[in-house]
């Protein structure tokens, strides 16, 4: 994105309540409907829309836990999107599966696990070459 856009990105959301998130460096917009998501004759509940950048949740009726739930799973879309995995973005299966997976990995402090394993391993290293 070039010096100007960025600017006049900045100042557009400096002057909006939209949330925003920012995604491997681009920022997307996220949309809370009041209505299901209609894309080709169809409803959703939720939308990835990464050449709008923008992510969309359909809110109604439904509790936090479930808005959480969807939001995750339009994260990995966005996320496999903007890192290049453009083919596995369109899988359905494989990214609620991860979304349901990273939910339970922080549930079960499994990734703050790992990173201090990481430190110690790295401290360890350190050590080794001293
Ligand atoms: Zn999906």
């Amino acid at each position: 994105m070039v010096a100007y856009e960025e600017a006049a990105e900045a100042i557009s959301n400096a002057f909006s309540d939209v949330p925003r998130i920012t995604i491997l460096g681009t920022s997307y917009k996220i949309k809370f409907a009041d209505r299901p998501i209609e894309k080709d004759e169809d409803l959703y509940g939720g939308m990835c829309k990464p050449d709008e950048r923008v992510l969309e949740v359909y809110t109604g009726g439904r509790s936090i836990q479930e808005i959480q739930a969807v939001l995750t799973h339009e994260l990995v879309h966005a996320y496999l999107f903007e890192s290049g995995l453009t083919q596995q973005s369109y899988d359905e299966t494989m990214v609620e599966w991860t979304a349901r997976m990273l939910v339970r990995m922080a549930e079960s402090k499994a990734l703050g696990d790992e990173i201090v394993l990481h430190r110690q391993m790295a401290k360890h290293a350190e050590s080794d070459k001293g």
